[in-house]
């Protein structure tokens, strides 16, 4: 189900993926257009209002929410009007529960928090000349474990000796935990150049495909994704790698919601050198505690009051109507700005185009 609304989603869908108007979602968040600011950058939108601003673009599968980038599951299309179209799925899954978190439906207060230092004992993970991953991830879980119980959290690590745990014990413990989060914590391996901290949440239910015990908190687990990945990015000074979604193989299976953290890049020399520094550590662990508290304040019933105040928009009204609309084709939203087009031409017959390749924010991944 899309948000209830007071108005109407027009959903119509395009080889296979359900699509609705983002002068639909424009006017569901009571958001207006806005003049981005300084240089203009072609193929970028945004919308706001104040308190809360989306910007789309400059890549069709790009949306920043305040500032902070969320890659989309579905590059966003661009009909013969010139209208723009954002995925049902990336709405539903994305943009509600980082806009309304209070909305988010088995939202429940955080008492575990389950950490999960990746690879250990003979699965090094990542090695390179400026940071072994498995060594990395367990020295900041054990210095982030200590620092949540100080905050009053149950804390579990999946393992803490540099042990190697099977996936399916790392799940298990998770499982059994009582209410609880799961963070597993990596370092990533690309080309030198490459840098930054990534978020991880697993990717949500294509078409055809059979749920997975972790798709029940996909929407929470985007609220925790976007609260440890902003606070990376404002209190660790990381670089912003973006909230992403992928396959992997712990988080298909957990009953809580769960990320997996990629701290930042082993390979690059400089964020790998920073990466191995108790310095750099003890801002990283900081700045994923924070980010704990930030989502577990939403979440907790008893401060639902203190969380309304945030940009949302009122409890709607009527339940959701859904248009059926004729199947439209529609390419990938240019890298230019468009003249904005008037009302009566927005569900005008769309042009035939190509299915846009897809990007690896999609791609199964097992670490
Ligand atoms: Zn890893």
């Amino acid at each position: 189900m899309l948000p209830a609304s007071v108005g109407t989603w027009h959903l119509r869908e395009i080889d296979g993926v359900a699509y609705v108007p983002l002068e639909d979602l424009r006017s569901f968040y009571k958001l207006m257009p806005l003049q981005p600011k300084g240089r203009k950058v072609a193929g970028q939108r945004l919308l706001g209002n104040g308190e809360v601003e989306l910007l789309f673009g400059p890549a069709p599968r790009e949306l920043f929410i305040q500032n902070r980038l969320c890659v989309l599951t579905h590059p966003v299309l661009q009909d013969a009007s010139g209208d723009l179209l954002v995925s049902r799925s990336d709405v539903l899954n994305l943009i509600e529960p980082v806009l309304r978190p209070t909305y988010i439906a088995n939202r429940r207060a955080v008492r575990t928090v389950v950490l999960d230092p990746a690879h250990g004992g003979h699965d090094t993970g990542t090695v390179t000349p400026y940071a072994r991953e498995a060594d990395v991830a367990l020295t900041v879980a054990a210095r982030l474990g200590a620092e949540l119980r100080k905050r009053g959290y149950e804390v579990l690590l999946t393992q803490e000796q540099n042990q190697y745990q099977s996936p399916q014990v790392r799940v298990d413990k998770a499982n059994s935990a009582p209410a609880a989060i799961f963070l597993s914590l990596h370092l990533n391996s690309g080309r030198s150049d490459m840098k930054g901290a990534q978020t991880y949440t697993l990717a949500p239910l294509g078409k055809n495909e059979k749920p997975l015990p972790g798709h029940e908190f996909s929407q929470s687990s985007m609220a925790l994704a976007m609260a440890l990945q902003s606070a990376m990015v404002e209190k660790a000074g990381a670089e912003d790698g973006g909230c992403r979604r992928a396959h992997y193989s712990p988080l298909n299976s957990l009953r809580c919601p769960s990320v997996m953290v990629e701290l930042g890049y082993a390979t690059n020399p400089e964020e790998g050198t920073r990466l191995s520094s108790e310095e750099y550590q003890l801002k990283v662990v900081n700045a994923l505690a924070d980010g704990v508290d930030a989502y577990a304040r939403v979440m907790n019933p008893a401060t639902v009051l203190q969380v309304q105040k945030a940009p949302v928009v009122e409890p709607p009204a009527a339940p959701v109507k859904v248009e059926p609309a004729a199947p439209a084709k529609a390419k990938p939203a240019p890298q230019k700005t468009q003249p904005r087009q008037k009302a009566a031409r927005r569900r005008a017959p769309a042009r035939k185009a190509s299915r846009p390749a897809r990007r690896n924010n999609n791609s199964r991944r097992r670490r």
